[in-house]
């Protein structure tokens, strides 16, 4: 069925209509930064390195943002996003703008890069700004410090700098800042009586001098984003917007204040009081939220609508896109504006590079470049009616049909088996005090257990020969040859050091997600998807894109490999289903929990295979369980039900004597702790160290009832740990968790390590739990 023919009313509508005739601004709230062939983090590395000078990695920052304007002209935008392209993250310029750089990185020139870096990276005398999660992306900002004495000494030269650039090249570029609210409420405080809203005055003032400056240097419009309007807000925080915009009001410039990442009615009272000239609405996440705000718009304000997503990588629905702009178009004429639903950050390049992906598959896809060819063709068919746009409606029309019609998208026999799954029916047989109880009698645990989270350091050795496999190089035979060795000596190591619950090392994993991908059925694998993730460093998702299955066993092999070179106990090593959606980009035709439950489904084969194998112990990563979490509360309690439900779905099945780890990293639990509980794994292995035991406020006085491994040492530091530290931090965790249910682990897998860091410290680690098992 054609759609855009069947709809023909709509071009009748937009034809009728005189005030559709006029001008459609498209604009962009923020373009990816790191370049199609990830060129600024090779730039950005060389520097650090010491192989480049600062003018070199200034030069190649400006090539790339200048192309990346230039791309955006050229594919049609007009207000083109200005100060969003940092050289390493955009909160930090923030800081360095508004003269905030905490004190204890000393008075320097922070624009330029002999500095810039030092917040960003650490020095050897002054930690790094922590990193966070920037709102549910997996963008990691650097958390501004806030406290009582914080001042604020605007330099806004380097961005000012930027826009005239920008306008050097005939663009006119918009500003695009992060709002104060925001910006504020992004920060933390190591001052417990200290409210960071108390800095709002003085950190309004130093935006109205930015305000003001930008249009002396001829900005017209200035993009403020406030994506916490999309949170729920206490009284205090929601008072403050009403606070901070009265005087950025009668700022020289017009303002168009931008939400995202969700729809942001629930404010409506204060942002509708708020004096500016423009709102930017995510009418992706909240589709519904346009036609509301209309109700009572006020004359002359700028409605901007982000109606192509920026978070995800799919073509657009470009009819019923135009569809929900039409009525918007008619009662706004050239007060609606086009762009993305957020900035396109979040979002890889360019989808015409993936030559290696099936035709069918790629057409499916669109990234930033694709994207703002979408917009273009809605702003043209604003302006010149539909049928100016005939062709590229009825492409995106027959790719939306093509994809109801994929057979890989739409796998009876898989809908049926998740159809079939009755809730709670997987639930364990037995409870858990009683199954673990025989558990450890069956694999003969000594009290205070041993064990490490599953990798081992991934030696230079085991990265040239999966990569000279990967080319052809080496044949599989050698390859296999190669990684059971390593194999074999991880095991040697573990049981010279007298670990109690070994792992096989994960030698032969490139990644935790792409290495289960690449083996079920329903993923896609880009080969320039790059995103950033924080500096430098840049991730690849894949793609869930079909129905998911499992053609064969795929870690069986090693698990039974490592199993037959030692008596004791190897556990069987899995990425959960919730970590295989939350890292990955998934499909929009099927709820997230359908997709979580297909991946649950064929996990669960593996499960049952490493049983089946003699497998006793299996542990099945959760690190991104966390990463779901909605931004809304009201959403959550729903999110960590299905998630919880995909865990047990995995495990369904296995025997009591089968015992279940999971493991997760993450420094926040208290909000999670109940899907926790309801995951009901015997063991969970935590990150503990860092937050110096903090976290087993959540998990102890019974508050967890199952098994708990806390991290005694931190794995992201070469450093090795002092004995007495981690004999403290247990003593510390004994006293909220009976050692009968207490594992002794590091925080996290091995693989970043070397070799004779990991030896060391495991070594002390047994050393301790032997001393204390002694002592009780
Ligand atoms: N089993 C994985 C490892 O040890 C877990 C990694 C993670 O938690 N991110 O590397
Ligand atoms: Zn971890």
């Amino acid at each position: 069925m054609n759609l855009y023919h069947k709809n023909s009313a709509l071009s009748l509508l937009a034809l009728s209509q005189p005030a559709i005739t006029l001008m459609t601004t498209l604009h962009t709230l923020g373009f990816p930064r790191i370049g199609q062939r990830r060129e600024l983090k090779f730039a950005l590395e060389s520097y650090w390195a010491g192989n480049s000078d600062a003018n070199t990695l200034t030069q190649a920052a400006q090539a790339l943002r200048q192309r990346h304007w230039l791309q955006q002209r050229a594919a049609g935008a007009e207000r083109i996003a200005v100060g969003d392209a940092s050289l390493y993250d955009h909160v930090l310029d923030h800081l360095v703008w508004l003269g905030a750089i905490p004190v204890r990185f000393g008075e320097k020139d922070w624009s330029d890069p002999s500095a810039y870096f030092e917040p960003a990276r650490g020095r050897d005398d002054q930690p790094a700004l922590a990193m966070m999660k920037w709102f549910d992306t997996n963008y990691h900002y650097l958390v501004p410090e806030w406290s009582a004495s914080t001042v604020f000494r605007p330099d806004p030269s380097a961005l000012l700098a930027q826009l005239r650039e920008c306008r050097a090249l005939g663009i006119d570029g918009k500003p695009v800042l992060i709002g104060p609210v925001t910006l504020l409420w992004l920060g933390a405080t190591h001052e417990p009586a200290f409210d960071r809203l108390s800095l709002l005055p003085s950190l309004v003032e130093a935006y109205g001098s930015l305000l003001s400056e930008l249009a002396r240097e001829g900005a017209s419009w200035v993009q403020i984003d406030e994506p916490v309007l999309a949170l729920d807000l206490d009284a205090a925080w929601s008072n403050a917007f009403a606070e901070a915009y009265r005087p950025l009001g009668d700022a020289p410039v017009k303002l168009l204040l931008a939400t995202y990442f969700g729809g942001v009615e629930h404010h409506r009272d204060l942002i509708d009081r708020l004096p500016v000239d423009g709102l930017h609405l995510d009418l992706v996440r909240a589709p519904n939220q346009a036609a509301r705000w209309l109700a009572a718009w006020p004359e002359g304000r700028i409605l901007s609508v982000g109606i192509v997503d920026g978070r995800n990588v799919w073509r657009a629905d470009l009819e019923a896109a135009l569809q929900a702009l039409l009525p918007l178009k008619a009662r706004l004429g050239d007060d609606l504006w086009l762009s993305t639903s957020c900035s396109l950050l979040h979002c890889p390049m360019d989808a015409a590079q993936e030559v290696d992906l099936d035709a069918a598959v790629r057409r499916q896809l669109a990234f930033a470049e694709q994207k703002l060819n979408e917009l273009a063709t809605l702003g043209k068919a604003l302006r010149d009616g539909p049928d100016s746009v005939a062709g590229e409606l009825a492409a995106s029309q027959s790719a939306k049909r093509s994809r109801a019609q994929d057979a890989s998208a739409h796998v009876p026999q898989i809908r049926a088996r998740v159809a079939e799954h009755t809730p709670g029916s997987e639930r364990r047989a037995t409870e858990f005090a009683l199954r673990y109880r025989r558990q450890v009698e069956a694999l003969a645990l000594p009290p205070l257990p041993t064990t490490t989270i599953g990798s081992f350091p991934q030696t230079a050795h085991i990265r040239s020969v999966r990569a000279a496999w990967r080319r052809g190089e080496v044949d599989t035979a050698r390859y296999e040859a190669a990684m059971r060795e390593e194999i074999a000596g991880t095991i040697r190591l573990q049981e010279a050091l007298g670990l109690d619950v070994l792992v096989h090392g994960e030698a032969e994993r490139n990644d935790m997600v792409e290495y289960f991908g690449e083996q079920l059925d329903g993923y896609v694998f880009t080969r320039a998807g790059w995103v950033q993730s924080y500096g430098s460093r840049c991730v690849k998702p894949p793609i869930l894109f079909g129905d998911v299955s499992r053609p064969a066993p795929m870690t069986v092999d090693w698990a039974r490999y490592a199993q037959s070179l030692t008596h004791r106990p190897v556990k069987g090593m899995l990425t959960g289903p919730v970590t295989l959606l939350n890292w990955s980009f998934v499909r929009e035709d099927l709820p997230r929990r359908d997709v979580a439950r297909q991946l649950a489904l064929a996990l669960n084969e593996e499960v049952r295979d490493l049983e089946a194998a003699g497998i006793r112990v299996i542990q099945i990563d959760e690190p991104a369980l966390r990463e779901g979490l909605p931004l809304r509360v009201r959403e959550r309690a729903g999110y960590l039900e299905w998630a919880a439900e995909a865990f047990r779905i995995a495990v369904g099945g296995v025997g009591d004597l089968t015992q279940i780890h999971t493991h997760m990293c993450y420094s926040k639990f208290d909000d999670i702790l109940p899907a926790i509980v309801s995951m009901d794994a015997d063991v969970v292995t935590i990150e503990t160290s860092r937050s110096a035991m903090r976290l087993l406020d959540a998990f102890g006085h019974f508050r967890y009832p199952n098994a708990i491994g806390p991290g005694v040492y931190d794995i992201h530091s070469p450093r090795v740990p002092r004995e007495e530290e981690m004999r403290e931090l247990l003593e510390r965790a004994l006293a909220v968790i009976p050692a009968e249910r207490l594992w002794i682990n590091p925080d996290c897998g091995l693989k970043t390590r070397r070799r004779e860091e990991v030896e060391e410290a495991l070594r002390r680690m047994v050393g301790v739990a032997s001393a204390l098992r002694k002592q009780r």
